[in-house]
């Protein structure tokens, strides 16, 4: 006896109901499974170095494994691991003396300046004249060299924090950082730096601010030339100067410190001279060494020749870790949202685009350390496991707000490259809106582990939700405002929090998508012609329009 064909096909139709097997869609319950367990308290918040970690970065891999990527680490394996160096400041080791016409003057520490680890040596003096150069920016793009006409060869260079009032946040951010300052002054010859603390930041980030703050120590990451990220020998010396010291330093100085500040406020005209006086500084350092690693795992594109470049989806997977209260209770910070949120879409990213591969190669990047400053990112960007003239595009995922039904996305980044294209086809496919950054004045685009790459010229793009709700009883402006004042880099960022896995999947989706357009195109992105970041870090930029 045969049954009958209706039967056979409804048969077939409960088994699929019962039994559903891996699709090529997002599915929501394997997103809360990732993050479930990543902001689990069995893995300690995650801090980069701990076992928590290490843990969790196993966890990524033995998804890697699962999946069918291929090792994208060092040694045919998904691990990369990033050398550290936690430092710190010798407890009563800061020292700075001015001399002037009237004499010495030892300045107080913290109130008069604060100074921050030698991160290579151990022991560090220097004594030397002084100059000062305005802010001590050079940037032939707004016309401005702050060392124009001035000569600091083996002195110390003078500057104020900060940067002109009027430029562009995210240019701004980069030009003003110290990083840049540092070499601009290590190129003429500089010795040391001392950066003038001003009115002006006084009222954005008070100088009583940055002293709570000088307590813990700090981490880099430790090159394959045995150097720390970002580091300058040829610096001896480097301290931050409060109001009055400044007043000290500029004693018979051609310009007043006043008069510089009043410029400084009112975007007056700044120009640099040489101070008539010396500075002695002096620092004893301590050092940790560690290591924690990325997890890399790769797609390989279907297109035999396309599958030579790649796109890199990038999320860091640590998180605080574990921090004593006030009271000296240990309190776990299980960055539910910072970012398990953003590694869970990265694994089921990961999971869709093996099972539908694009014509280019996808680079599965978890980074460790990037609440250290973006280190594990930024040792990736350094010491890339396939060259960097290959990576086509970064796609990153940081701190997903996926509690509410977002209406809308921000995309950071996209308008300064073809990214944007991309990014815009990618969210009208799943009927979400593309809105403009509604905070550019945070720079957000500098400020996640994107932007490492983006200073080896690869275009990046960084999505978040945005201020709108699909629920008309929910604002999402104010759910994120909620956020940042109440649980981020909080304990309570946790499971607790009212994860909404249907948006999660959506979000996922869109994130799909951009890789999808960008994998299946025939052109690679590129920088926008006279974009700035396309400008100052190279890679391939757009012709003229
Ligand atoms: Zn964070």
């Amino acid at each position: 006896m045969t049954r009958p064909l209706t039967l056979l096909l409804s048969l077939a139709l409960v088994a699929c109901a019962q039994f559903p097997t891996a699709s090529n869609s997002v599915e929501q319950e394997r997103l809360r499974a990732h993050i479930e367990f990543l902001a689990s308290d069995a893995l300690r918040g995650r801090a980069a170095g701990t076992h928590g970690y290490d843990a969790a970065a196993e966890y990524v891999a033995a998804e890697y494994r699962k999946l069918g990527l291929k090792p994208g680490g060092e040694g045919d394996s998904y691990f990369q691991q990033v050398p550290l160096r936690e430092h710190s400041l010798v407890e009563g080791s800061a020292s700075a003396v001015i001399e002037t016409a009237s004499g010495r003057t030892a300045l107080k520490y913290p109130q008069d300046f604060i100074m921050g680890p030698d991160r290579h040596r151990t022991a560090a003096t220097v004594e030397a004249g002084l100059v000062f150069v305005g802010y001590g920016i050079v940037a032939p793009r707004f016309d401005h060299d702050d060392y124009a006409g001035l000569d600091v060869k083996g002195k110390i260079a003078v500057f104020l924090s900060g940067r002109p009032e009027a430029w562009p946040t995210e240019e701004g951010a980069h030009l003003a950082s110290s990083t840049e300052k540092a070499r601009h002054a290590v190129e003429r010859g500089a010795v040391g730096v001392l950066m003038l603390h001003t009115p002006r930041e006084e009222a954005v980030f008070s100088w009583d601010k940055s002293v709570r703050y000088l307590g813990r120590p700090g981490m880099g990451w430790v090159g394959r030339d045995g150097l720390p990220n970002n580091y300058f020998p040829e610096i001896q010396g480097a301290a931050t100067l409060n109001l009055d010291a400044a007043g000290i330093l500029f004693e018979g100085a051609p310009v007043s410190i006043e008069e510089v500040f009043r410029r400084d406020s009112e975007q007056g005209l700044i120009e640099g001279f040489a101070l008539p006086n010396r500075i002695a500084l002096a620092r004893k350092s301590s050092y940790r060494e560690l290591s924690s690693p990325n997890v890399i795992g790769v797609i390989e594109g279907s297109d035999p020749v396309l599958k030579d470049e790649v796109i890199v989806y990038s999320a860091h997977l640590d998180h605080l870790g574990v921090i004593p209260n006030a009271e000296g209770v240990e309190e776990i910070y299980n960055g539910a949202m910072d970012n398990a949120a953003g590694i869970a879409t990265l694994l089921e990213t990961a999971r869709v685009l093996e099972a539908d591969r694009p014509r280019r190669s996808v680079m599965i990047l978890a980074v460790t350390a990037e609440e250290k400053g973006l280190l594990g990112a930024g040792y990736f960007a350094n010491h890339p496991t396939v060259p960097i003239d290959r990576i086509v595009a970064n796609i990153n995922l940081d701190m997903p707000m996926l509690t509410y039904p977002f209406a809308d996305v921000v995309a950071f980044g996209a308008e300064h490259s073809t990214l944007r294209g991309f990014v815009d086809s990618a969210a009208a496919r799943a009927g979400i809106k593309l809105s403009p950054d509604p905070m550019p004045e945070q720079g957000l685009f500098v400020r996640s582990d994107h932007y490492e790459l983006v200073k080896k010229g690869v275009p990046a793009v960084f999505l978040m939700t945005g201020f709108e709700s699909r629920d008309p009883n929910q604002s999402g402006a104010e759910i994120w405002q909620a956020h940042l004042r109440q649980h981020y880099h909080q304990p309570s960022d946790d499971l607790n929090l009212p994860i909404d896995y249907q948006a999660a999947r959506v979000f996922t989706e869109i994130n799909i998508n951009i890789g999808r357009e960008i994998g299946n195109s025939p052109e690679r992105p590129l920088w926008n012609h006279g974009d700035f970041f396309g400008e100052v870090f190279g890679g391939p930029v757009a012709p003229a329009p």
